[in-house]
């Protein structure tokens, strides 16, 4: 069995191979934290989180590297608008580094709701401006770049295979179809490697470089990271889809002419988007849904996180509510069912391989690896864990322990479904009983200020609740 994956660079499957036997260097953009990442950006990271889980579980050593950009990303990739970050910290009346602070922050709690594990290594480009110095003097001294209006420009034409991972031709490059055109540039796909103050007086963040006081443009910053933490030739990049036409396809044309090795990356994997129904989200237009929102809405994060591995991450995906109502239905029945085998099983077994599967079970567990060697296959591996669920001819303890083994990837938190086997605290559930009485007597007398006051504290002890024709019903998000 080999793990496969589809590799942006010649858009074909291409079976795993590492550049160091047993390890991985896996390098996957992060967010900009200039807002909170709306839930197609999470989509994203939950891509990176599979594709770091299912490489860990092949036994593989995954460094996993995350940026975080708090400098230098303007509102277009192509170097056009504002400054993302000074634009939202001039809105919001606070400095560059607060909002990168409050948001990064943010940015965490989201992820680790939803159960997406923290990369090895998380950099924040602030941090790491030396460096980009760095790599764009090496840049400079091959040849590949050009002052002009006080900005340093990545000459493209001196980059023959520039726009390989796009599948961009020769004649397309050419063409200026760019909305805003800087005059500066030779050729309209030329990027800045370094900006001085010419472009936005009120920068909040400089540094000295050699080409004049400024910041770094926005690609850069994922080059000097990627080659500091994970070596100037490694294994996965990732992203979403967006990113290839220009982010991508500068990474690899500033890193490869800085560094003259090819390839620069072996294995490119980008992510469709999330869509809304009425189209694209954009965090800069203001139209985006977050996770706070849907839990807000009465969701848990991890019936997003379900929702998200429903799809295969190279498809799109339309977000609706009923979509997510149905993700929700499939995870309690989930939890039920564990929660079943494991008052049957007696006791929870272990993960790690102590319960021996017979071949019944293994064979559900090949099924599931097996899917996601197929190109990260997720609808198909959650269809044998509930094949594997619902085999009534399986013992529960050897079902159980498959299922373990799968939530490896999967993150569905299958072992704290199991372990609330037997009830939860009787004290606590009367509590929260005699809270949701309380509320309904608040109602009934009209009282709704006092009512949604019950249902926030309860909210806050992290219980949710569903009005239903049947009643007020309560669990735990
Ligand atoms: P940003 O913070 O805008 O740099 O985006 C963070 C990550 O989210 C990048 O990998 C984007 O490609 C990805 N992304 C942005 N929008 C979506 C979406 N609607 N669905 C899935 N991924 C997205
Ligand atoms: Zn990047």
């Amino acid at each position: 069995m080999a793990l496969t994956l589809y590799n942006t660079l010649g858009r074909k499957l291409q079976v795993f191979e590492p550049i160091k036997e047993n390890e991985v260097g896996f390098y996957g953009c992060g967010p900009t934290v200039y807002n909170y990442a709306h839930i197609g950006n999470l989509r994203a990271y939950l891509t990176h989180d599979v594709l770091a889980r299912t490489l860990r579980r092949r036994g593989y050593k995954v460094t996993h590297v995350m940026n975080i950009t708090d400098v230098g990303h303007l509102t277009g990739d192509d170097d056009s608008g504002d400054d993302k970050m000074v634009k939202s910290a001039e809105e919001r009346g606070k400095s560059v580094l607060e909002v990168a602070d409050f948001y990064t922050k943010a940015f965490f709690n989201d992820t680790e709701r939803m159960n997406i594990l923290r990369p090895t290594v998380v950099c924040k480009a602030t941090e790491h401006v030396g460096e980009m110095i760095e790599l764009i003097k090496r840049i400079e001294a091959r040849g590949f770049t050009y002052q002009a209006g006080g900005n340093l420009y990545f000459d493209i034409t001196k980059f023959p295979s520039y726009g390989d991972l796009a599948l961009i031709k020769a004649e397309e490059l050419k063409a200026g179809a760019r909305v805003e055109v800087d005059e500066n540039k030779r050729n309209p796909h030329d990027f800045v490697l370094w900006f001085t103050r010419s472009k936005f007086e009120n920068q909040a963040l400089v540094w000295d470089s050699p080409w004049g006081r400024g910041y770094p443009g926005w690609h850069i910053e994922c080059s000097a990271m990627s080659i500091k933490y994970l070596g100037e030739q490694f294994d996965i990049h990732a992203g979403g889809i967006d990113h290839i036409t220009i982010h991508h396809t500068n990474e690899i044309a500033q890193s490869e002419a800085a560094t003259a090795k090819h390839p620069w990356v072996n294995y490119w994997v980008h992510n469709e988007f999330l869509i809304l129904d009425k189209g694209k989200m954009s965090k800069s237009a203001g139209t985006f849904l977050t996770l706070p929102t849907l839990v807000d809405e009465g969701y848990d994060p991890l019936d997003y996180r379900y929702f998200l591995l429903g799809g295969h991450y190279r498809s799109q995906i339309q977000f609706s509510y009923p979509a997510m109502d149905g993700a929700r239905n499939a995870r309690k029945s989930l939890r039920d069912r564990v929660r079943l085998l494991a008052e049957k099983a007696g006791a929870l077994p272990e993960t790690g391989g102590a319960t021996t599967l017979g071949d019944r079970a293994a064979a559900y567990l090949g099924a599931f690896d097996k899917a996601l060697d197929d190109d990260l296959n997720t609808p198909r591996a959650l269809a044998e864990l509930w094949g594997l669920l619902r085999d009534t001819a399986l013992e529960p303890a050897e079902a159980l322990a498959a299922a373990l083994e799968m939530d490896q990837i999967l993150g569905l938190k299958i072992a704290e479904a199991a372990s609330d086997a037997g009830g939860g605290n009787p004290e606590e559930d009367a509590e929260i009983e005699a809270l949701i009485a309380e509320r309904a007597a608040a109602k009934k007398a009209k009282d709704f200020a006092a009512a949604d006051r019950i249902r926030n504290t309860l909210k806050e002890r992290g219980i949710a609740l569903e009005d239903g024709p049947a009643g007020v019903k309560w669990r735990h998000i």
